[in-house]
């Protein structure tokens, strides 16, 4: 989440014992890699949106990568229509409509040869937001995995006076905002069981994280902008 990894090794090790197979949601982890290997190559299959808010983006649509050639496959059956018979249009089981269509894949094509640029100034923001705001009180960061070296692609921290700043941020024209609401807590899946070891984690986290602007479009003097709005919020 947010450009950091999950704890992987422990992951694959209960997938391994229990055969279950690991189907990663890279998204937001695209680039972001732990000891040099890539998120979206740990298991089965990788997914990464290319949506308008991602870090790179070809507008909508996205991509599964996989090792599997029968999972490889299987996946471009699906998404394009489940089609056997070109001349027919016979279908032989139910299929999408899922391309990610040449035109758009051509701007993503575009966007990752200025990868390593945007990886660079979204690592920037964050090293100068984590030495900017770290001396504020009950302000916590995300934690990375050890070997790890993740993309940073939305700043994101922990305050208990999460609602507050956010009113604040936004009322002086910064924009910034909670994190996702945790999916047990949607209308749809809310009669579901949720299950969760301690208490209620991804509740307290959704109760307590901000998202501040971290574009690579962002220029310096804006983010000091925003530094010094988040510190005369905190009264520094
Ligand atoms: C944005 C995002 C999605 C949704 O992608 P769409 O292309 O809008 O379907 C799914 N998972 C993660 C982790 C995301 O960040």
């Amino acid at each position: 989440m947010l450009g950091g990894l999950v704890d992987i090794e422990k992951l694959l090790s209960i997938s391994s014992r229990y055969f279950i197979p690991i189907i990663e949601d890279s998204t937001e982890a695209l680039g972001s890699s732990y000891k040099g290997k890539y998120a979206g190559t740990f298991g089965s299959l990788g997914i990464f949106s290319f949506n308008g808010n991602k870090i790179i983006s070809t507008g909508g649509g996205g991509m599964i990568v996989t090792d599997s050639e029968i999972f490889g496959e299987k996946a471009k059956h699906i998404t394009t229509t489940a089609k056997t018979d070109p001349l027919n249009y016979f279908h032989d089981e139910i299929g999408y409509n899922y391309r990610l269509v040449n035109v758009l894949a051509a701007i993503g094509v575009a966007q990752m040869e200025n990868f390593s640029k945007i990886l660079d100034k979204k690592k920037s923001i964050d090293k100068i937001y984590r030495k900017e705001l770290k001396d504020l009180n009950k302000v916590f960061f995300q934690k990375h995995l050890e070997s790890s070296d993740p993309n940073c692609w939305l700043f994101t921290f922990r305050t208990p006076n999460m609602r507050k700043l956010l009113e604040y941020l936004n009322f002086n024209g910064i924009q910034s905002r909670p994190l996702w609401t945790p999916m047990n807590r949607l209308p749809m899946f809310s009669r579901l069981k949720y299950i969760s070891k301690e208490d209620d984690i991804s509740g307290q986290v959704f109760s307590d994280c901000i998202s501040i602007p971290s574009s690579s479009n962002l220029s310096e003097i804006q983010q000091e902008q925003v530094i010094k709005s988040i510190k005369k919020f905190y009264n520094k």
